[in-house]
């Protein structure tokens, strides 16, 4: 049995302050396979992703989560980012006197060493046409490179440039916590071959959180999770999806 290329998360349980907001989750990724969480708000779908990531607010009461057969609960976010984990956040922040370029040229040559420490760093000529390569694919202007992260950016901007950011860092296993909100639908179609193209050429495992069913259609995912109170409910194909857009939430939740 290989334990390598999967996410494993066992029985966890995650507190903020003295609350329990994850509730006993289990979820298996493997590399190469995309799942989605969709579900109602408050129901735990960013506290999952960010206690996964490491974030210091988010406790972990129980459980294990296991990356390549790994416990990483010990790490801090970026030893994490080093073994290739990826989030992209709901809210990105706003950074001030970092810019964009420097900010990705320097995470991404880190999580290159932490791959292979004979690998060469990205200085910032050789860096500049990878990054505007990829800003281009996300109809960003190359001005961005010298902005400060996030700083000032719109709402889908901010989206379009955390895909960016996992196309160059290429992480094996990739979190994106609703993506898709705040895009309209020329920037939807945009972030969501964005998305696809890193699937398909770099192959890494997904977990995408979104509320929307129009993203699952440019999308190729193979399971759908819904989450309700801390806990993953119902487990799916597709045909998940239409019928929690046809069919609403209430349904399944009390199953
Ligand atoms: P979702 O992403 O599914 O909408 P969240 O994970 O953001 O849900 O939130 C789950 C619950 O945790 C909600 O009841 C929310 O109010 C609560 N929560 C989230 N962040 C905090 C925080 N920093 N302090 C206290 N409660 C929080
Ligand atoms: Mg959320």
């Amino acid at each position: 049995m290989s334990k390598t290329g999967q996410l494993q998360i066992d029985g966890l349980k995650v507190a903020i302050g003295k609350k329990d907001i994850i509730k006993g989750l289990n979820l298996k990724i493997k590399s190469g396979e995309m799942h989605i969480i969709m579900g109602p708000n408050g129901s735990g779908k960013s506290t999952l992703l960010n206690a996964l990531m490491g974030h210091p607010g988010y406790v972990v009461t129980a459980g294990k989560v296991l990356l390549d057969g790994k416990d990483i609960l010990g790490l801090t976010p970026d030893k994490r980012a080093k073994m290739g984990l990826f989030l992209a956040f709901q809210y990105p922040r706003e950074i001030q006197g970092v810019t964009f370029g420097n900010f990705l040229r320097l995470a991404a040559n880190a999580v290159g060493k932490a791959k292979d420490k004979n690998s060469k760093p990205y200085g910032p000529m050789d860096f500049y046409p990878v990054i505007k390569g990829r800003l281009e694919a996300m109809k960003l202007d190359s001005n961005f490179i010298g902005r400060g992260l996030n700083e000032g950016f719109s709402g889908g901007e901010k989206k379009r440039a955390e895909i960016v950011q996992m196309g160059i860092l290429k992480p094996r296993f990739a979190m994106l916590d609703e993506i898709d909100s705040g895009l309209d639908i020329d920037a939807l179609k945009v972030a969501a071959k964005g998305i696809q193209d890193v699937f398909k050429t770099d192959k890494p495992g997904m977990l995408i959180i979104t509320h929307y069913e129009r993203i699952l259609k440019h999308l190729t995912p193979d399971f759908i999770h819904v989450m309700a109170d801390g806990k993953i409910v119902k487990s799916g194909g597709v045909e998940l999806a239409k019928r929690l857009e046809k069919e609403g939430y209430d349904k399944f939740i009390g199953l």
